[in-house]
């Protein structure tokens, strides 16, 4: 799943190309994707309309159709946005697509488990994912203090914590494994159970983890910002290698078929034993 640094870059990217332009045909071999409440006909409907700026929503990318339209996408699991020539191969994952005079949009999905409204501006407060997020991950302002607070009313294991968008929106399963290595807290620590410190630790790395990997995004994803980049994680998915910080070997689980990558060694405890 494409997690905060990688649509900022997939955002910024689209920006410099389809901000300001029109769409002047349209597309779906698989219209059922897209959840629309403002036309029946998604295809029709969108043809003619203009691409504002493109925003971002915690994992929600929000592409202004002026006038009164709004496509958002939540590409959850399997989706992807490509951006390429209208000549370019088609994907058989191919759902719809957006076509300006020089290039199109293509929204892929691998097994249809992206979230796509179509809507008018005044109805974006019928999404509920939008409105019921917490802050968002890269958001500076956000203090110690109040990230302590937030984080209070949940007392269960700290990696299901941060993935929460509930709590923090913007991360999941591979950046929390990052964020917790880098902090050296075991992603099976009860939050509860973290001191002060510990805790400190975990914030600290939140922003130093995604500044430091949305600069190697961002030089090595466009323009196929349909692929995504992670082989330069330090631990998500590097079980049985060496930890880059101890040369422990990295461990790895995959409890509810979700991989968790933790070194023992940087970041004991935790996970009981049996
Ligand atoms: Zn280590």
């Amino acid at each position: 799943m494409p997690e905060i640094l990688d649509l900022e870059v997939v955002k910024d990217f689209l920006n410099e190309r389809i901000a300001g332009r029109k769409i002047v045909r349209a597309e779906a071999p698989r219209p059922w994707i897209v959840r629309s409440l403002a036309a029946d006909d998604f295809v029709a409907d969108v043809t003619g309309r203009t691409f504002g700026k493109v925003l971002r929503v915690g994992k929600d990318l929000l592409f202004p159709l002026d006038p009164d339209r709004v496509l958002v996408t939540n590409l959850m699991l399997t989706g992807h946005l490509q951006y390429c020539e209208a000549s370019a191969r088609r994907s058989k994952r191919l759902f719809f697509l957006l076509g300006l005079d020089d290039g199109e949009l293509r929204y892929l999905d691998d097994r249809q488990m992206g979230l796509i409204y179509y809507v008018r501006p005044d109805q974006l407060g019928e999404i509920k994912r939008l409105t019921d997020q917490g802050p968002d991950a890269l958001d500076a302002k956000l203090t110690f203090d109040e990230f302590k607070a937030n984080i209070r009313p949940y007392t269960g294991e700290i990696k299901g914590v941060l993935a929460r968008g509930k709590f923090l929106s913007g991360i999941g399963n591979a950046y929390v494994d990052e964020i917790l290595w880098a902090a050296r807290v075991s992603p099976f620590r009860k939050r509860k159970d973290l001191s002060d410190e510990e805790l400190r630790r975990v914030y600290d790395a939140i922003p130093e983890v995604l500044n430091e990997a949305i600069e190697v995004v961002r030089e090595r994803m466009p323009p196929n910002i349909h692929l995504k980049v992670r082989d330069f994680l330090k631990v998500h998915r590097k079980g049985g290698e060496p930890c880059p910080r101890c040369g422990a070997t990295v461990s790895e689980i995959t409890p509810n078929k979700r991989i968790t990558s933790w070194c023992r060694a940087c970041q004991p405890g935790g996970l009981i034993k049996n």
